[in-house]
């Protein structure tokens, strides 16, 4: 069975240096002593996890949130949450069990058969978690999605749900970027990069930035996401994001700074 490791986000695992996407040779065993469901999540963690826990409901949120926004019919596919209660043995697990993959606070696996999360509880578990399980939620619904976009709605949907996809580092990081003309939109470019290892933080950043610029400005944008992902998801392929937003803007990358820009100006 091969497996594909899928993307974690953040300056973690950019400084890990790793590559993120691989082919493991078999799917581990996990250690786990306490199982529990809610709704699509299954969770197996080294200590007792109560359903009710408020970060265990906004991940079962997070679903409702995804259908809603994208429109995409969801599946009820298990999604396996493995949670360790501290870093080191996790740490310890992972390198024993994925010894090939670079450390990182928490990562998703897609199999064949099973998706699965593994994170460790710490002051970032609940970003790290809604980034993780939106993969899950995602995979579970559709197949290949392009590696810019699988990011950029993971990254949307980390943040707290009260910021309604509102990355704040992401904005900062490019608004600063563009102040010393060291970054310019450019999604033709992100759309080719087809390796986690090639991704950086700035390309996390973009997809972020090219999401929410689709979710949150226009309904004819959001429209025009939703639609894409429809096709994919009933055809398994899709006409290029980057080309229909083409057909919208004569300089969509302009269009991009500006809003940006005025995400600042309105922080
Ligand atoms: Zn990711």
């Amino acid at each position: 069975m091969n497996l594909r490791l899928c993307q974690v986000a953040g300056i973690f695992v950019l400084a890990a240096g790793g590559a993120s996407c691989r082919v493991l040779p078999s799917f581990p065993a996990a250690p786990i002593e306490e199982k529990s469901s809610s709704g699509q999540l299954v969770f197996h963690s080294d200590f007792p996890l109560p359903m009710s826990h408020r970060l265990v409901r906004d991940l079962v949120a997070e679903r409702g949130d995804i259908q809603r926004l994208l429109l995409l019919p969801m599946t009820d596919e298990p999604i396996h949450v493995h949670l360790f209660h501290d870093g080191q043995t996790y740490a310890e697990y992972v390198k024993d069990r994925f010894p090939d993959v670079p450390e990182r606070r928490a990562f998703f696996v897609e199999s064949d058969t099973r998706l699965v999360v593994y994170a460790h509880w710490s002051d970032h578990i609940a970003e790290d978690l809604r980034h993780e399980v939106a993969h899950g939620y995602l995979h579970a619904a559709l197949g290949d999605l392009p590696l810019w976009l699988d990011e950029g709605l993971a990254e949307y949907f980390e943040v707290s749900r009260s910021q309604h996809g509102f990355n704040e580092p992401h904005m900062e990081l490019l608004v600063d970027l563009m102040a010393s003309e060291k970054w310019y939109p450019d999604l033709q470019r992100l759309a080719t990069i087809e390796q986690f290892s090639a991704l950086t933080q700035q390309d996390y950043a973009e997809a972020w930035a090219w999401v929410y610029f689709l979710l949150q400005t226009t309904p004819q944008h959001r429209e025009l996401l939703q639609t894409y992902l429809g096709e994919l998801q009933r055809d398994g392929h899709a006409e290029p994001l980057w080309r229909r937003i083409i057909k919208l803007h004569i300089d969509p990358a302009q269009n991009l700074t500006e809003h940006l820009l005025s995400l600042r100006g309105g922080a």
